[in-house]
């Protein structure tokens, strides 16, 4: 594993961090044992940057980690990041709320690194209005917190009003290869470096998209490169490349996650991609733009809809759809699990119109204008004939 300075801190953080959002579940319900393995092993090769926040796992990620991972002397080997649900804080004395009682499901005296949660423009104002910098000062002159950060979604002209406006010890940003001019983007990591603001990416992989079903324009410039890597290790190597990124989060569900991540941990340097990798990965990144539809990360914030509708896997058909050719096969797959056994969602058509997703969306996604284009293409009148009448026929939805 190696490790970077968090400027300003005197502190050494592994390169790769664990993002506790994404644990091995079983029954929708962490899977204690399993995922207690996962981190544990990562910590023992040498992670030491643990990232949760209050919503993570239905809110059960920081109690997970109070009550099972920190136990044993493992709190003394990580640094833990959580964050403050900035999008719950209605009055001032909510903030204290929620933070005694992240320390509490915690069990730790003091949080490391903690974050205003997913901010914008907008919500930065609002949390202003409501005194988050008396409470940021207070709360690390009284050492319940360490360092103070915030994770960010939006504009990069707001990014940097917010960097501007407080004594900042670190940001979070999503930064990949495909979204250097997303968000707060390459200009905001370096805008970030230049105050000496510690740097935590996430979304390195875009919620996966960048790795597993690989679009096969896409394989094939993989293919041609001197070089074999696997997809993951292309997009980390390529934050990494970056001097001014401390820690790439990751979410790792799977062992093999585990070993993989930790393994390009220990060999990626900074400023070590050549031009003609460089050139690669840009050459990738068009590919990519070309052929992605929706910019859903899956990130899930979305959820629950109120009439059911599971919009990141409409979103993730639709794009698959797109970047694999159109096969008939996905939306008959699309079209059983939303219309025939329909327990878990709904067809896009049936949405309301309240746009509450869109106001909760990071990626500031026109949720309901592209359902008109899953609707489209995906939930036809040739496919929702199709599944109605094997509804009929097997009557597993009145
Ligand atoms: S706008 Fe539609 S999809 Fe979004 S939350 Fe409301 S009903 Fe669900
Ligand atoms: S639509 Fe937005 S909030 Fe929902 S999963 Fe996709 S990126 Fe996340």
């Amino acid at each position: 594993m190696q490790y970077r300075k968090m400027p300003k801190i005197d502190q050494n953080l592994s390169i790769l961090g664990y993002g506790c959002m994404r644990f091995p579940t079983k029954f929708a319900r962490i899977d204690r044992e399993l995922a207690l393995k996962q981190v544990r092993k990562a910590i023992d090769m040498g992670v030491n940057y643990l990232d949760t926040a209050y919503p993570y796992h239905g809110g059960m990620s920081e109690s997970f980690l109070g009550d099972y991972v920190l136990k044993d002397g493992y709190r003394q080997k990580v640094k833990i990041a959580t964050k403050l649900p900035t999008y719950l804080v209605r009055r001032p004395e909510d903030m204290d709320k929620f933070l005694n009682k992240q320390l509490q499901k915690l069990h730790i005296e003091q949080i490391d690194y903690y974050l205003l949660h997913t901010l914008d423009g907008p919500s930065w104002r609002r949390m202003l209005s409501l005194g988050v910098i008396e409470f940021m000062d207070r709360i690390k002159s009284t050492g319940k917190v360490a360092y103070m950060g915030f994770s960010y979604h939006g504009s990069r002209e707001d990014f940097v009003e917010i960097i501007d406006g407080y004594e900042w010890d670190f940001c979070q940003i999503q930064f990949n290869y495909l979204d250097e001019n997303f968000q707060a983007g390459l200009d905001g990591l370096n805008y970030a470096a230049s105050k000496e603001i510690g740097v935590i990416v996430m979304e390195p992989l875009r919620g996966g998209q960048l790795v597993g079903e690989i679009p096969p324009e896409v394989q094939a410039i993989w293919d041609r490169a001197p070089i074999k890597r696997s997809p993951a290790e292309w997009a980390l190597r390529f934050i990494w490349n970056n001097p001014h990124v401390q820690v790439v989060l990751s979410g790792m569900s799977e062992d093999a996650h585990v070993e993989e991540n930790i393994k390009i941990a220990s060999e990626a340097t900074a400023n070590s991609l050549t031009e003609e990798e460089l050139e690669i990965i840009d050459e990738v990144k068009q590919t990519y733009h070309r052929l992605l539809k929706v910019g859903c990360t899956g990130c899930r914030y979305c959820i629950p809809c109120p009439v059911g509708i599971d919009i990141p896997y409409a979103f993730q058909t639709y794009n698959n759809h797109h970047m694999f050719g159109g096969r008939l096969s996905r939306r008959f797959i699309y079209a059983n699990l939303v219309g025939i056994s329909g327990d878990s969602s709904r067809w896009t058509s049936t949405c309301i119109d309240c746009g509450k997703c869109e106001s909760l969306c990071p990626q500031q996604l026109e949720i309901r204008k592209h359902f008109k284009n899953v609707q489209r293409d995906i939930e036809t009148p040739g496919i929702r004939l199709l599944a109605r009448t094997v509804r009929r026929f097997t009557k597993k939805r009145p």
